[in-house]
């Protein structure tokens, strides 16, 4: 569910239970509620402390008794139960995956799970979204490298279930710096549509970003000589990681 300018509030359910993640605005979700009388929010998933995450957590809480499951590292705007990396969430035949992933924010987590006779879901917050990565707020990035890292080892199938609409403006950055990568330019093509009929660009497969997402591509020969030419203390993987970060927060 679209939030604010750019945010997406995730629902999933199976008719009778429902969980939202990173709720920032309780009305959006309240209102989805309404419209679907029998079903019942009872589970809230966090993935980090910011607000556009975070502000709707109390009210939903209140008013709908759900638990809120977050970043045992982070504090909430409302109670909930801590979780990290290793541990997992049962959720009516759902087994969530918790991982640990720094960098956007110190505690950041995503969630991941196996859906039966669908593809794997993950819920990545501001870490990954299409095309690009979360600022390093609070983390290095050797951290958010790592992170990524973690990500991108995740089953090729898996959605990927970003918080933020960002994808056009990561995808000109992308072309900035990866000018020849053929599925970059036909992936590009096809979200300027989507987003011209004001259709969301997500979920969105992780073997597309593996295929285009410089941040997980920062290896690569295309990528790296394209930082290293701009950057010439680029030259390991960190570093170049880092430049690529520097390079886009400067990118207009
Ligand atoms: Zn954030
Ligand atoms: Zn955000």
């Amino acid at each position: 569910m679209p939030a604010f300018t750019d945010n997406y509030i995730w629902l999933l359910h199976n008719d009778r239970h429902a969980l939202v993640v990173d709720p920032g605005d309780a009305a959006v979700v309240l209102d989805w509620l309404a419209q679907h009388p029998t079903v019942q929010l009872d589970t809230i998933l966090v993935t980090h402390h910011h607000a556009d995450h975070t502000a709707g957590l109390a009210e939903l809480a209140e008013k709908t008794g759900a638990q809120i499951h977050g970043p045992v590292m982070e504090v909430l705007p409302a109670p909930q139960h801590g979780v990290q990396e290793n541990e997992r969430l049962a959720w009516h035949g759902l087994d969530w995956q918790v991982l640990d992933v720094p960098g956007h924010t110190a505690g950041h987590i995503a969630f991941w799970a196996e859906v039966p006779g669908q593809a794997p879901i993950l819920f990545c917050g501001d870490t990954l979204f299409s095309g690009g990565c979360g600022r390093l707020f609070e983390g290095t990035p050797a951290q958010m490298l790592q992170s990524l890292d973690k990500l991108a080892a995740l089953p090729a199938h898996t959605q990927v279930c970003a918080a933020h609409e960002y994808t056009l403006s990561n995808l000109k950055f992308a072309q900035a710096v990866d000018p020849d990568n053929a599925a970059l330019n036909t992936y590009h093509r096809a979200c300027v549509q989507l987003r011209e009929q004001s259709l969301p660009t997500l979920p969105v497969s992780l073997s597309n970003e593996q295929a285009i997402n410089p941040f997980l591509r920062s290896r690569s020969s295309a990528v790296s000589a394209a930082v290293k030419q701009r950057d010439p203390l680029a030259v390991d993987d960190v570093t170049t990681f880092a430049a690529l970060r520097a390079w886009k927060n400067e990118f207009k």
